[in-house]
């Protein structure tokens, strides 16, 4: 079976997005307090007039405008009082103002309001010492949403400004793209977990570290599973199971061309590799499947429904694969629209690309003195050097082909 290899960055990209859009998760009504960072599944459109009714901005005194004298002060009546909450039945007559606060309705006959700090208070007489323009520090009813607007589309992701609208309009539980379960591997005979003694020839498993904190960090609630052996029938039993309890199933190592890189023909015989190995740096071996059960006869054997990406196992191919393909992956499940930020940023250092792929390279991001965001380059870019990793917060993106650029030139990032 052929599949496609050494694709482009791109068209890896759009396949994930293809696929996902293919197996999009079905939507979940959940209670406002839960929506926070979901990925919002319905069209939301306005119930209510916010503000709902005309109110003070100010605390102060209503009144009517055309009552100021035509220059120097103005005395009017105190008769009363409005405070936010119920709205009271007292109108302002001619010369007459109430005493009121902000959030505040505005009583009948109203039309300004001047505020507390401008005003003298003697018994029940209110002195207008700095003349408010006419409506001013009035809020109307409408201003800011009319009942029938668009308010937020699906696939916009719930931010907290956006609950607080859906939460100003009075709605209590939400419709959000369910969140993808997401089950994590590392594979490698050489693994060994941190607190136990290491042996030659042995490496502490960090890999899982990295991806659990960044599917956390994404709002997931990933589950680890423990350290695979590089043992082919070992890998497929764990594959098996995650692939039937899990949406998406990520995995790191053994995914290359070596001896002991076992997934790749595990895929090839029990699933559908719908790409292996882009044209990226780094981070090339990546490969993405699905199984055969999903495609011909959902829910039977096999590797179950999940969809599996494979991730090479060199630590900074990890963050740039997770961030750039395995971020696609789970955003489409969901429906995301939301693009992530990209930001382009002024190289702080020169820069020469030998290779031909494109290349995620990492960069600390800084903000110059006029203002501009700049990236300089960490020179350490094996892809084992997660110290350059851990001291950046960006990826710089650097197109396809060999390119020399100078200091100055503009790059984009991906900040992380
Ligand atoms: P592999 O893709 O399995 O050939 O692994 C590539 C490199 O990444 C090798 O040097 C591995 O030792 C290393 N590696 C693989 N998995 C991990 C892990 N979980 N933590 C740290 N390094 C790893
Ligand atoms: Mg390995």
């Amino acid at each position: 079976m052929t599949f496609p290899t050494r694709i482009g960055f791109d068209d890896a990209r759009a396949i994930l997005a293809r696929v996902a859009a293919d197996r999009r998760l079905p939507a979940e009504r959940v209670a406002l307090a839960r929506s926070h960072g979901r990925v919002l599944a319905q069209d939301l459109v306005a119930a209510i007039d916010q503000p709902g009714f005309d109110n003070s901005a100010m605390d102060g005194f209503a009144f009517r405008h055309a009552d100021l004298a035509a220059d120097g002060e103005t005395t009017l009546r105190l008769v009363g009082e409005q405070f936010a909450g119920p709205a009271g039945d007292r109108a302002v007559g001619p010369g007459e103002c109430l005493r009121i606060t902000t959030g505040a309705p505005l009583p009948a006959g109203a039309d300004t309001v001047v505020m507390k700090e401008n005003t003298g208070l003697d018994a029940e007489r209110v002195t207008v010492r700095v003349p408010p323009r006419p409506g001013q520090h009035v809020r109307r009813a409408g201003e800011d949403v009319r009942v029938g607007d668009a308010l937020l589309s699906a696939g916009q992701v719930l931010t907290p400004s956006r609950v607080a609208l859906a939460a100003g309009q009075g709605m209590d539980r939400l419709d959000v793209a369910r969140r993808p379960t997401v089950a994590v591997f590392t594979t490698g005979d050489e693994l060994v977990e941190p607190g136990l003694p290491l042996r030659p020839g042995e490496l502490y498993d960090s890999n899982r570290e990295l991806l659990m904190g960044l599917l956390r960090a994404d709002g997931f609630e990933p589950v680890a599973w423990p350290r695979l052996p590089d043992d082919p029938d070992a890998v497929a039993t764990a594959l098996r199971h995650a692939g039937h309890a899990f949406d998406v199933v990520i995995t790191c190592g053994g995914v290359s061309a070596g001896e002991k890189d076992h997934l790749p023909e595990l895929f090839r015989r029990e699933g559908v590799i719908h790409f292996w190995k882009v044209r990226m740096k780094p981070g090339m071996p990546v490969l993405f499947a699905g199984s055969h059960s999903a495609l011909d006869n959902p829910g039977s054997g096999g590797l179950g429904d999940a969809l599996f990406l494979g991730l090479p196992g060199n630590p900074v191919s990890v963050l740039a694969t997770y961030l750039t393909l395995g971020r696609t992956l789970l955003d489409e499940l969901q429906g995301r629209t939301d693009a992530r930020p990209r930001l382009r940023a002024r190289l702080r250092a020169p820069w020469r690309k030998t290779h031909d792929r494109l290349e995620f390279l990492r960069g600390r991001l800084a903000c110059a003195d006029d203002g501009a965001l700049c990236v300089e380059p960490n020179p350490a870019d094996g892809s084992h050097r997660m110290r350059a990793a851990a001291d950046s917060d960006a990826l710089i993106v650097l197109g396809e082909g060999a390119l020399t650029l100078d200091a100055g030139a503009v790059v984009d990032v991906l900040a992380y």
